[in-house]
């Protein structure tokens, strides 16, 4: 489906190039391409199934042809596109452009994501984690824009954090800052995937609260019946329960608020953010529910110098955050950070 708000517009002006950037976002089910403009407004856009086939070369040069398909429908050409920015689940090796084992992804096991692409599309590749890209994409064009230090913190299946410091990507020795999700917010907690314990994933990651929601909720209650059985029941929910006041699922959004609340102040101590960005289950969950208890936590714990200027937000990209994201990723390269 190609979107065609404004590139008629802009790209109409004949024989005028204009520079632009090509994303494309990676996700375990989804595959989001999208062109803008030099200020990063979308110009078309398409999403389909990823369907990674474990032939990763195949796959990729398919990827190529649609990400060539759309600068060709919204009337573009290639040799305009300043460069590609891919988002893609971690791990990577950032410095040779490589995906090293998405648990998501299989079949994708060190795939050279930027050498395939920079030879099938002849431009600068530049590829990034998605915690990392959603970071970039919700700075630039959400809820962190103007700030000059924001934190954004995805608990989709893992806990991830994408760190914007002084106006840039911060990434860290291999790239490996932001890993909050294994933070301890528990001394000899719950077991973490990671195998250590207490880690903020293994309380308010999407994985291990689905695992947990499976073993602990009422077989009778109202999450189980919404979820249509124990075995079936998810975040979303509990959520759905909590917001029609079941005492299970308040408690259980309790100690998710509880712990991640405990987990953002370790955070805030440490960088002093402006802005925290929360995706995925808060953002989800909302105000009533998440976003106001757990803002009332981390104030709570706080010294006053930093709880004054620090601001709490759900992320705003929602279902287009894949488009900014592979867009804000190709967008950096052409900042200082370079590499
Ligand atoms: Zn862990």
């Amino acid at each position: 489906v190609i979107c065609s708000q404004g590139f008629a517009e802009v790209l109409g002006i004949e024989g005028v190039s204009i520079r632009t950037w090509l994303g494309i976002d990676v996700g375990g089910s989804k595959l989001a391409l999208a062109l803008a403009d030099a200020e990063g407004r979308l110009l078309a856009r398409r999403r389909r199934p990823t369907e990674p086939s474990r032939d990763a070369a195949a796959d990729w040069a398919r990827i190529a042809a649609d990400a060539r398909a759309l600068v060709v429908e919204a009337g573009a050409s290639l040799a305009d596109v300043e460069a590609v920015g891919v988002s893609v689940p971690g791990p990577l090796d950032l410095e040779r452009g490589l995906l090293l084992e998405p648990p998501n992804l299989p079949g994708w096991s060190r795939v050279p994501v930027r050498a395939l692409l920079e030879g099938a599309l002849e431009r600068p590749v530049r590829v990034e984690n998605d915690a990392n890209a959603a970071a970039l994409a919700e700075w630039r064009h959400g809820a962190g824009r103007g700030a000059s230090h924001l934190v954004y913190l995805t608990m989709s299946t893992g806990v991830g954090a994408g760190l914007v410091l002084d106006g840039r990507l911060y990434r860290g020795r291999a790239g490996a800052a932001g890993e909050v999700g294994h933070a301890r917010v528990e001394w000899d907690g719950e077991p973490c995937a990671c195998g250590r314990r207490g880690c903020l994933e293994a309380y308010c990651g999407g994985a291990a609260w689905t695992r947990r929601l499976r073993a602990v909720t009422p077989g009778a209650g109202r999450v189980a019946a919404l979820a249509g059985g124990r075995e079936r029941a998810l975040p979303e929910h509990v959520v759905a329960a909590a917001g029609e006041g079941d005492a299970f699922a308040r408690a259980e959004l309790d100690r998710y608020n509880h712990y991640l609340a405990r987990g953002l102040v370790n955070l805030v101590f440490t960088l002093a953010p402006e802005v925290v960005v929360l995706g995925t289950i808060p953002s989800h969950a909302g105000e009533a529910l998440c976003l106001g208890p757990v803002r009332e936590r981390v104030r709570a714990e706080l010294w006053p110098l930093l709880a004054r200027g620090l601001s709490i937000r759900p992320a705003a990209l929602g279902a287009e955050l894949g488009y900014y994201a592979g867009v804000s990723v190709a967008r950096e390269s052409a900042g200082a950070s370079g590499s």
